[in-house]
């Protein structure tokens, strides 16, 4: 049985619940508690600090965790990254009063950084050639430079809000980090095999995020047009209807795409277009 190791309460812990529901895992309700049972599949799910959750994957304590790519580079621990996940993105930036005669990192020379994140910073000014010195604060790393406690910040940015309401303007952006799957490196087999199953779940519900399942009726006359416009999976489904020179045509379009293909199937015929959600791609 696979012990995963999640954010008890956080940025992180919605959207790992739910690509765990999603994947026909269910956290057993009641009260939270640092470990809980899976229902439909066999796992058990303990919830921990993100910063904990590389240290006990690398230990073992648990077989695999859902964690940002921030702290896992940050610990540079033992564990396997096995796939990223598509939420929790942002990055670690360096960022400098607004106002601030910033060149390049060169200006970070003998300056004082705050940072919730020294290994990272210091590989990074390491490659940079530059000099600085590096002050670890565990909290509110924004508010530094306001009250005198440094000349920059290495810190989390993913609108930069918080940035710009602090007075700060972005200068570097050093580390883009989002969620991902890691694991312990020394799995045994029946736990690796857990692990593959679970990552083709993932797998599939990652694919279908952002995807549409499109029907619509077509005349006969229109069917080359359409299929030139759509993109398709292999190719796209084409069913008779009922009435002699019309058919129902089927296929699965990215959100991205889904409007403007919309608008050129009206254009060569295309009527009752039904758009559907799509749960899962298994390919
Ligand atoms: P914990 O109590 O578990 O230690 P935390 O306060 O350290 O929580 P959160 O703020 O919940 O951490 O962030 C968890 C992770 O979410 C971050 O490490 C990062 O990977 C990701 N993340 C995405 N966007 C942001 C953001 N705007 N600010 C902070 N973290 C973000
Ligand atoms: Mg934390």
């Amino acid at each position: 049985m696979l012990k995963i190791a999640i954010q008890a309460k956080g940025r992180l812990n919605e959207e790992c619940v739910s690509l765990l529901a999603d994947a026909g895992i269910k956290a057993s309700s009641g009260s939270r508690r640092l470990i809980s049972q899976a229902k439909g599949f066999p796992m058990e799910i303990l919830y921990l600090r993100d910063d904990d959750i590389p240290q006990a994957v690398a230990m073992g304590v648990a077989d695999i965790g859902i964690v940002g790519q921030n702290e896992v580079a940050e610990k540079s621990l033992d564990v396997e990254e096995v796939m990223p996940l598509g939420f929790g993105a942002c990055r670690i930036s360096i960022a400098v009063p607004r106002d601030a005669d910033y060149t390049g990192p060169g200006w970070l020379a003998g300056r004082r950084i705050a940072t919730s994140y020294p290994v990272i910073l210091r590989r990074w000014l390491d490659e940079q050639g530059v000099e600085a010195e590096i002050h670890e604060i565990a909290g509110s790393v924004e508010i530094a430079p306001a009250v005198g406690m440094a000349d920059a910040i290495f810190d989390i940015v993913s609108s930069g809000g918080t940035l710009i309401q602090n007075g700060l303007r972005e200068v570097e952006k050093v580390f883009p980090s989002e969620a991902v799957l890691i694991s312990r490196p020394d799995l045994d087999e029946e736990r690796r095999g857990e692990l593959d199953t679970l990552c083709f779940r993932f797998k599939s519900i990652l694919d279908s995020r952002g995807m549409k399942y499109v029907l619509m009726n077509i005349p006969e006359s229109a069917v080359e047009a359409a299929v030139a416009i759509l993109p398709a999976m292999k190719s796209p489904t084409l069913l008779p209807l009922t009435l002699e020179g019309w058919y129902s045509l089927h296929v699965v379009i990215s959100e991205d795409h889904l409007w403007e293909k919309i608008r050129q199937l009206k254009e060569i015929g295309a009527e009752d277009i039904l758009v559907l959600a799509l749960e899962n791609i298994i390919r």
